[in-house]
C-alpha cells in the first residue's frame, strides 16, 4: 500500500480550474519527482495535499486512512510536512522557527529533536539566535528543511527547494535530501532543476492541471519528447 495517495483530485480557484482528476502515489520511503511547466497546478497539487487549498473532488489518503476535511495541521501531525517555495518567518530566529516546526511533538521532545536536527545542518546550530531575515538564501533553505523536519515527518513534500539558490547552495540542498532520503524519508519534490531527478526512483509530469505522463525517472530520461520539455532545462 502506497504511503500517500491521491485519487481523482480536481481543485479550481474561483471559477478556474486548475487540477482535473489527478492521480498520484508515493511509496513509504519512495522519493518523487512532480515536473510540470510554470503555471501547470504543481504547487496547487502540492498545498492540495496538505489541505492548504479546498479540492473540488476526489481524495487524498496518507497510511491508509483518508484526509478530506482534515485541515493542515492534523495532516502534519499524521506525518506529512511542507516546505514551500520561502519555508521560513524571516522576523523569527533559527530556534524560534525550529519551535514552530515542532508543534506537533510533546514539549518534552522539543530540545532533543532541535539536537537532532541541527547536527544535520552545522551552518544553523552556529546561528541560533539569527533572525531568518539575517541568513543567506541557502542558509534560509536550509531552515526551511531542518523546519519541516522537526516533527519527524514520513513523507516531506517541497516545492521548488532550489528556487533562487546559486549553484553551489543548490548542491548543498541536494546532499542534505540524499542523505535524509537515505535514512528512510518520502521525499515529493516539484521542481524544475534537473539535477533534483537524481533524487528520485519516479516522476509525474503534470500539463494543464492533467498527469501526461509517469514513470521511473530512468525510463522518463530515455523518452525524446519528455526529455526535450523536462531534462533540458536550468542545468544547475
Ligand atoms: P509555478 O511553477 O509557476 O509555481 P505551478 O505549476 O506551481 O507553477 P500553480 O502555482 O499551482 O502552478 O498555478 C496553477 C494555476 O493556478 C495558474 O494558472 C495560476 O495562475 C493559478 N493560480 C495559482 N494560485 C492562484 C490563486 N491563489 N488564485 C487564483 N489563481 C491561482
Amino acid at each position: 500500500m502506497a504511503l500517500l495517495t491521491v485519487h481523482g483530485l480536481s481543485a479550481a480557484y474561483g471559477p478556474l480550474q486548475v487540477l482535473w482528476a489527478v492521480d498520484l502515489e508515493v511509496g513509504a520511503g519512495e522519493s518523487v519527482a512532480l515536473l510540470g511547466a510554470n503555471g501547470a497546478g504543481k504547487t496547487t497539487l502540492l498545498r492540495a495535499i496538505l489541505g492548504l487549498v479546498p479540492t473540488l473532488a476526489g481524495e487524498v489518503s496518507f497510511d491508509g486512512e483518508a484526509l478530506g476535511g482534515l485541515p493542515p495541521d492534523a495532516r502534519v501531525r499524521r506525518g506529512l510536512a511542507y516546505m514551500s517555495e520561502t519555508g521560513v518567518f524571516p522576523d523569527l530566529t533559527v530556534d524560534e522557527n525550529l519551535e514552530i516546526g515542532a508543534f506537533a511533538l510533546p514539549r518534552a521532545q522539543v530540545a532533543a529533536r532541535m539536537a537532532e536536527v541541527l547536527a544535520l545542518f552545522p551552518d544553523l546550530a552556529g546561528r541560533r539566535r539569527a533572525l531568518g531575515r539575517s541568513l543567506s538564501g541557502g542558509q534560509r533553505k536550509m531552515l526551511g528543511v531542518a523546519k519541516a523536519l522537526m516533527g519527524r515527518p514520513r513523507l516531506m513534500v517541497m516545492d521548488e527547494p532550489s528556487a533562487g539558490l546559486s549553484p553551489r547552495m543548490v548542491g548543498a540542498v541536494f546532499e542534505i535530501l540524499a542523505r535524509l532520503r537515505e535514512q528512510g524519508l518520502g521525499l515529493l519534490v516539484a521542481e524544475q532543476n534537473v539535477r533534483f531527478l537524481d533524487l528520485a526512483d519516479r516522476a509525474y509530469i503534470l500539463e494543464g492541471g492533467r498527469v501526461r505522463g509517469q514513470g521511473k525517472v530512468a525510463d522518463l530520461r530515455r523518452d525524446d519528447a519528455v526529455r526535450r520539455a523536462y531534462f533540458g532545462l536550468e542545468e544547475a
